[in-house]
């Protein structure tokens, strides 16, 4: 059955596969933004489509759309490492949460936020006062622990039928070449011959997951669990690397000559992340992450091969 769905956020990475997807189930996709499409690769080279429609908006201002479905991935983009938007970021999450669930309970919409792994990096029994203090880097951890509890509050006290989502590390094609994450970070410096910036000693860990093995967790979470079924769920691989088994990889993998250099350590830069997907394994209809390490970043290295051909620049 065709579904109108509402994808807030649908310009950035993450946003822009899974607009893709559900046009190609066959949905009518409602992409809103505050960013033109042009910033996507994906959407501004698709050819008009006819279920297709973009609004540009930020949700922090309310906002009405008639719909089924809502995914909220709204979020400032680099904030981590431009601090020049954390008071953006707060307010996309609460007030643009608020906006969103208020769209949902008008509509009787099913609405999924996007939570993020990095939830989990404060430690709670450490009670020295700086520890407590939410750092620039924090913010946006404190921002998605706000919307979460508003998307427990709605659903508590107006029914709305709300879901959570907690995104782990992705990479793959079509993340912007200036993201600032790890791994497109060391692939474009394999590519250019240019020194890999290894932050710290790069012995901290993550687990990486390719974009679409995130798409179908994320698409089953609406779709296909029972309705009482509300999360927090991770949706990550848990397969765990360090950072220089990263830079080793993507050396390897890309052949290049690149020399690896070590930067400081970010502040607040987390010594370990790794996802635990017992929750979404059962729950979310025999789903697994599908695609390792090796074969997504081959993927992506391809990409990015693609798009330095062209100097750098997206067409
Ligand atoms: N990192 C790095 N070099 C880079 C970019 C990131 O060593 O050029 C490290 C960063 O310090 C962190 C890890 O890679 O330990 C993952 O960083 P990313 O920004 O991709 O995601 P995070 O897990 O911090 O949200």
């Amino acid at each position: 059955m065709q579904k109108r769905i509402v994808v807030l956020g649908g310009v950035g990475f993450i946003g822009t596969h899974l607009c893709l997807r559900l046009l190609d189930e066959g949905h009518e996709v409602f992409c809103v933004d505050t960013r033109d499409i042009a910033n996507s690769p994906l959407l501004r080279d698709m050819p008009p489509h006819p279920e297709f429609r973009y609004v540009r908006h930020n949700i922090v201002h309310q906002f009405g759309i008639r719909c089924d479905e809502i995914y909220n991935l709204a979020s400032p983009s680099r904030v981590r490492y431009n601090k020049a938007l954390p008071v953006e970021t707060l307010k996309v999450n609460t007030l643009g949460s608020i906006n969103a669930l208020d769209t949902a309970r008008a509509e009787h919409a099913r609405i999924l936020f996007a939570s993020a792994g990095n939830i989990y990096a404060a430690n709670c029994r450490d009670t020295a006062e700086e520890s407590g203090f939410c750092t620039t880097r924090r913010i946006l951890a404190e921002g998605k622990r706000a919307a979460e509890a508003m998307h427990r509050a709605y659903q508590s006290e107006f029914g709305v039928d709300a879901r959570i989502a907690r995104i782990f590390n992705t990479y793959g094609p079509k993340m912007d070449i200036n993201d600032g994450r790890v791994v497109s970070n060391f692939i474009v410096q394999a590519l250019r011959g240019d020194n890999i910036t290894i932050y710290g000693d790069g012995g901290q860990s993550r687990s990486f997951q390719y974009i679409d093995d995130l798409i179908e967790g994320m698409v089953r979470m609406m779709d296909d669990t029972p309705d009482d079924f509300t999360g927090p769920v991770n949706i990550g691989n848990p397969n765990e690397f360090t950072i220089a088994e990263l830079a080793r990889e993507v050396i390897s993998l890309t052949g290049s000559k690149s020399k690896i250099v070590h930067l400081p350590l970010p502040a607040d830069d987390p010594q370990q992340r790794q996802s635990d997907i017992s929750l979404a394994r059962n729950m979310l209809g025999g789903w697994e992450p599908k695609i390792q390490l090796r074969d997504g970043l081959l993927k992506t290295i391809a990409y990015f091969e693609e798009v330095l051909s062209r100097g750098g620049i997206r067409r």
